[in-house]
């Protein structure tokens, strides 16, 4: 407790002699079981004993009360958006499976054809030899005359 000594005048009596000390103050939550502890001003009348807050301390409580709001409401919102990403890329996923198959035949495909060639060009490459071979005037280049 901390004695702030502030002059105030007691609702109960009118006493202005009041002194104002800072205490544990329990916010209770809209929902579920949840209440929040603040610190807060805590006026006492020293001529009949009442003890009552005024509007410094409310404002400290609703001010702890609306952040603490703030963040349960920005937690439920992250995890609504985890959730919508997860659930988007579950619907998506079939489309990206046959994107992926599509690739992957595409892929395939070029590789055949890849093959292909190279055998081609090989074959296209020992006929040019055979030929060669049987024409006699082929300089050191491989040139014919
Ligand atoms: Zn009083």
């Amino acid at each position: 407790m901390t004695d702030v000594g502030v002059l105030k005048s007691c609702p109960n009596c009118g006493s202005t002699n009041v002194t104002v000390t800072v205490e544990r103050q329990d916010v209770p939550m809209p929902e579920g079981d949840l209440s929040l502890c603040v610190f807060a001003p805590v006026l006492t009348c020293a001529h009949c004993g009442e003890a009552f807050t005024d509007d410094s301390s409310e404002s400290i409580r609703d001010k702890a009360a609306q952040k603490f709001m703030t963040i349960i409401r920005e937690r439920n919102d992250a995890k609504l958006r985890a959730a919508n990403a997860e659930a988007m890329v579950d619907k998506r996923l079939p489309e990206l499976e046959r994107k992926f198959a599509d690739v992957y035949r595409m892929h395939s495909i070029l590789l055949a054809n890849y093959d292909k060639a190279i055998n081609d060009l090989t074959r296209i490459r020992a006929a040019i030899r055979e030929l060669v071979s049987v024409t006699s005037d082929v300089d050191a280049t491989g040139r014919l005359h």
